[in-house]
């Protein structure tokens, strides 16, 4: 059965940007639904680096990318806002009464007066490795994202890759797990030296094992428990490491994917906007964050912040036609 929804702004992307959206909406009035393809609220914060210190947020000498979204989630809570999460925006509907309907891909409908696009570079999907069975693997014993590190204690784990999620989850981990081992490709590893530098300690100390040069070559185990992971070598050398989980870190591909249907000039992965009021070329969309396009555009979380506040005032006039907005500050206003 299809779920319908009515509100009055539909966000779409539930990253920092997306997330304080919903704030500034609600200060004004307007209830919001917020859409993501991934299957926890955070945008690259969450996705890419939740462990990572960020030092350019006013009022925060640091924050982890974790935190911020929990404090951007605690922020939002007061007005309500209705998440659907694990599903991809897709078909936009224009009505003659001026409002939309959005439609996403798992057949949720929500119908609104405006919508937020806050969608970042897009929808990320993994990049998994090419094994033949890892989908008998899959959400059991393979994951490309690390929810919680509890769900990893006492584990023996493989990791793969050579970036800063695989140099970063592998440090993380590597204290509670019962065996981590790291396979890359190449001595050379693209993270940041200071994480490299620990990675290689660890390594020295029997902390972690360093599976270099290898790629991952097949997976074994039954019933969706991977038992092992067998890596090869560019001359044919075979290795096989005894496994519970693998964390494949390969990058996460983003895709504007279907907004590029909605007829709003996208190019290089961005929605041109007026900067006076982060309108896209449709009336009734609004670009935020980084996927939003305007001369000067400087692609930070601060900025996407101000950005929300704009698109949130303009929508105001679409969700309460011919109601003037009287600004008033949030410390004489309060929050619900
Ligand atoms: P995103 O965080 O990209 O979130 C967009 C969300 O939209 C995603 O969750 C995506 O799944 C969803 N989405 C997209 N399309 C769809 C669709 N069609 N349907 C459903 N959902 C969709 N910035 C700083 O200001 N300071 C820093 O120190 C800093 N450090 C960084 C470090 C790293 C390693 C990286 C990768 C980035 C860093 N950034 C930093 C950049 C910052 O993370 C981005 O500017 C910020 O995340 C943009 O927020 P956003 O909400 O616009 O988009």
């Amino acid at each position: 059965m299809t779920a319908s929804f009515t509100t009055d702004v539909i966000i779409i992307g539930a990253g920092p940007v997306g997330l304080f959206a919903v704030f500034q909406c609600g200060m004004l009035g307007m209830r919001c639904h917020v859409v993501d393809s991934l299957e926890a609220i955070g945008g690259q914060c969450t996705a890419l680096y939740p462990e990572k210190p960020i030092y350019d947020i006013p009022g925060f000498a640091m924050v982890t990318g974790a935190d911020l979204i929990t404090r951007l989630e605690d922020q939002a809570r007061p007005f309500k806002p209705t998440y659907h999460l694990n599903q991809q925006a897709t078909v936009l509907t224009h009505h003659a009464d001026q409002s939309l309907t959005l439609s996403t891909s798992t057949g949720t409908q929500i119908t609104a007066c405006a919508i937020i696009i806050a969608a970042g570079a897009g929808a990320f999907g993994p990049n998994k490795p090419p094994l033949q069975n890892l989908n008998d693997y899959e959400g059991t014993s393979v994951f490309y994202m690390v929810k919680s590190r509890a769900h990893f204690s006492g584990k023996k784990i493989v990791i793969a890759g050579g970036g800063d999620s695989a140099v970063d989850w592998a440090l993380s981990l590597s204290d509670i797990a019962e065996k981590i081992s790291v396979v890359h490709r190449r001595d050379n590893f693209k993270a940041a030296p200071d994480s490299v530098i620990k990675l290689k300690s660890l390594a020295v100390a029997g902390k972690i094992d360093l599976i270099i040069p290898y790629q991952l070559h097949a997976l074994s185990g039954a019933d969706g428990q991977l038992t092992a992971v067998t890596v090869r070598d560019l001359d044919g050398g075979e290795k096989t490491i005894t496994a519970d989980i693998l964390l494949p870190f390969f990058g996460l591909t983003p895709q504007l994917g279907p907004l590029n249907d909605w007829n709003l000039n996208i190019h290089n992965f961005s929605i041109p906007v007026d900067a006076a009021t982060m309108r896209t070329q449709d009336n009734a969309l609004f670009a935020i964050g980084d996927v939003a396009q305007y001369p000067g555009k400087l692609k930070l979380i601060l900025t996407g912040f101000a950005e929300a506040a704009i698109a949130a005032h303009n929508a105001h006039a679409l969700v309460f036609p011919g109601k003037e907005i009287h600004f008033i500050h949030s410390t004489t206003k309060g929050v619900p």
